[in-house]
């Protein structure tokens, strides 16, 4: 027998994408399921982005681009980043890629050496850990709790310091905790990175969901902060454009360089299609991101008010992003439904079979004890949802 990459033993496969095809699957055989395991936008692409891809085909704009994304893509983000975050980047510091997982690859095998520490908060987004395998790397795992606001602070990252330690991944708002870092918190963290000269990916595909009166701050925008980080966005949150594949990297020039070699040798440019449909929506009128962050913050509150009624769920009112993470701790080695609920793969199993809920277990977010709701679907079924959870779990005296 010929033996596969040693790289195949050690990474998990990506549980968000096998619950949404089993859910697929589900929905085809005709049941109606409560999709609370989703993790992306349930609105429409805007109409002049698909317009610009339409007339991108008409016009037989079809063949490869400049690998690191055409001219004035690079321009709009960069003027984007410029207002968003308050940092310049130069158009040649910005690569262009297929999606912000894509961008995450690219930095993550740009920077990092093999046995290589990675600072890694937990809950961490699924593909951070196994991208950092990949890279040959070592994640460093910082446990957070609703105390902090799932939140690390200075001195929980100390503690995981060795020699070996090379960078800090913060994701913010964060994916699946909805946690949002104030301007105060990123200056202490900003400060940390300095003083012991890590790399640091600033992963803001959320940005622009953000429900707090201090609005979204980017580590990137710090001082002292551009020449050491790696910021990563893409227009599938932002302009509900998950399909379309287009994410991007801003980071020092020398990165991006070579970020760009290894884009370069695999899969070259994005679709020339969904550059000119990104274009359209990063340089386009920007009210519909302000409509769906309005809907977002009304739906947030009211599943995070049901959760909170519902036996042995808690959760805090997320800042930012479109997810509420559910600490669901007090279900564990309880009987429900004649079977004792020995993890959250459990619990999730439980709620899917028995009442067509959908949720995602936080194990592959790295906690045991959580589960993470999506409010990215309608009221109408977050509420139908919240009711079949409630029927399933009873409320609280
Ligand atoms: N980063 C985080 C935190 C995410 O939640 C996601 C998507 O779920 C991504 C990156 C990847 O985004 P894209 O679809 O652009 O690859």
């Amino acid at each position: 027998q010929r033996e596969l990459a040693p790289w195949t033993e050690k990474l998990l496969p990506s549980p968000t994408a096998e619950l949404e095809a089993r859910v697929a699957r589900l929905q085809q055989g005709g049941v109606k399921v409560y999709r609370f395991g989703l993790g992306q936008p349930d609105f429409p692409t805007p109409e002049h982005a698909k317009e610009a891809a339409v007339e991108a085909i008409r016009n037989n704009f079809t063949g490869y681009t400049d690998t690191a994304g055409i001219a004035p893509l690079r321009e709009a983000i960069a003027d984007a980043l410029q207002q968003q975050c308050g940092v310049l980047y130069a158009p040649d510091e910005i690569v262009v890629s297929s999606g912000g997982k894509h961008s995450l690859f690219n930095a993550f095998n740009t920077l990092l050496r093999s046995g290589d520490e990675v600072l890694l908060p937990i809950p961490y987004w699924v593909s951070f850990p196994e991208q950092i395998k990949f890279a040959g790397a070592k994640p460093v795992f910082i446990q957070t709790d609703a105390r902090t606001g799932y939140k690390v602070t200075p001195a929980m990252l100390e503690k995981q310091l060795t020699p070996s330690t090379r960078m800090l991944v913060l994701n913010q708002p964060g994916n699946p905790s909805g946690a949002v870092y104030s301007r105060a918190e990123l200056e202490d963290i900003a400060r940390f990175c300095i003083k012991h000269n890590l790399w640091a990916i600033s992963d803001e595909v959320y940005s622009c969901f953000v429900f707090n009166e201090e609005g979204f701050t980017s580590l990137a925008g710090l001082p002292g902060m551009k020449e050491r980080t790696v910021l990563i966005n893409a227009v599938s949150k932002t302009y509900s454009m998950t399909g379309w594949r287009i994410g991007y990297a801003a980071a020092p020039a020398p990165v991006a360089a070579a970020m760009l070699k290894l884009q370069s040798h695999t899969t070259s440019n994005p679709s020339s299609i969904a550059q000119m449909a990104a274009l359209a929506a990063i340089s386009g009128p920007q009210d519909q991101v302000e409509q769906m962050r309005c809907v977002y913050r009304d739906r947030r509150e009211i599943l995070a008010t049901g959760v909170n009624r519902i036996r042995g769920l808690y959760c805090l009112v997320p800042e930012g992003a479109f997810y509420v993470w559910v600490d669901a701790s007090e279900w564990l080695g309880k009987t429900l439904c004649g079977t004792v609920v020995d993890s959250m793969d459990t619990l999730a199993e439980i709620l899917l079979s028995r009442s067509n809920v959908a949720v995602m277990p936080g194990t592959g977010f790295g906690s045991p004890a959580h589960l993470r709701l999506s409010y990215a679907i309608s009221m109408e079924e977050i509420q139908d949802g919240l009711n079949e959870i409630g029927k399933l779990l009873g409320y609280k005296e």
